[in-house]
């Protein structure tokens, strides 16, 4: 029905030498895969992924991208810029950009946008901070965020959007949200797109699960009806450990 797709977001790790000899570990131990496998590397790293993935069941994506097509943006990326290189998916409104670098749902918008646009496919984030998981206002928070994500947003350039559900508290801490909890709230969104895009729509969406998710957790996670593939931090960065995460997908 859905495609399950895991995909590894490096972050700001490994120089080149050190993500060639990754992907090289990586390759053999995902092959089998059946699910979508995605890396999302540094950009300075794109090149080298792309070269070293050629063949491979393995897809190539960058962190982010500007929603300009060029221009006086020092230090931006653009959509287009990426889609040259042969790059096939951009993560859009993680939360560190939400956190660290003044993202917000309206330049999230205007990214997601752009990348569409130039023909990429879009790893979408939303996730609540701890403070909003205590008031009890998860879902109110994601749904925002995701109504606004879309906004612009046709039908048929759904399709090329992936929604990850991240919940900030369970980024880098070690904390997992629990199976039932990340497929509560992966619902929730799932029916925040069905009332924008009719159930068609909301059934056939990918939405995965991102935070602490690992070797050891990944199974009961994945098998969750509405966790549809993972974004994996930490435990991307190691080969073996990736390569039990996409193969727990169903
Ligand atoms: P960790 O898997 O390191 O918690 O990171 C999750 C994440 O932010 C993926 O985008």
């Amino acid at each position: 029905l859905r495609k399950t797709v895991i995909a590894g977001n490096w972050k700001m790790n490994k120089n080149r030498a050190e993500a060639k000899a990754l992907i090289a570990d990586m390759v053999p131990l995902v092959k089998n895969a059946s699910c979508d496998v995605v890396i999302c590397v540094p950009f300075t790293n794109l090149e080298t992924a792309l070269e070293a993935t050629k063949g491979t069941n393995i897809k190539v994506g960058a962190q982010n991208c500007h929603w300009a097509e060029s221009g006086a943006f020092t230090a931006e990326i653009s959509a287009g810029m990426l889609k040259e290189l042969g790059v096939g998916y951009v993560i859009i409104g993680h939360s560190e950009r939400r956190q660290y670098f003044g993202e917000t749902d309206v330049t999230v918008n205007k990214r997601v946008r752009a990348a569409l646009n130039a023909g990429l496919k879009v790893i979408l984030c939303v996730g609540e901070l701890l403070e909003q998981r205590e008031q009890g206002i998860t879902n109110e928070t994601v749904s925002l965020q995701t109504k606004i994500a879309l906004m612009g947003v046709t039908e048929e350039e759904l399709k090329n959007i992936i929604i990850a559900y991240e919940p900030v508290w369970a980024i880098g801490t070690g904390k997992t949200a629990t199976a039932d909890q990340a497929n509560e709230v992966n619902h929730a969104i799932r029916m925040v797109v069905a009332s924008l895009y009719g159930k068609k729509a909301g059934d056939g969406i990918t939405i995965q699960y991102g935070g602490s998710m690992n070797a050891a957790n990944a199974a009961e996670l994945l098998g969750k009806e509405d966790v549809d593939g993972g974004l994996i931090g930490g435990a991307s960065l190691k080969a073996a450990d990736f390569a039990v995460i996409v193969n727990a997908a169903k």
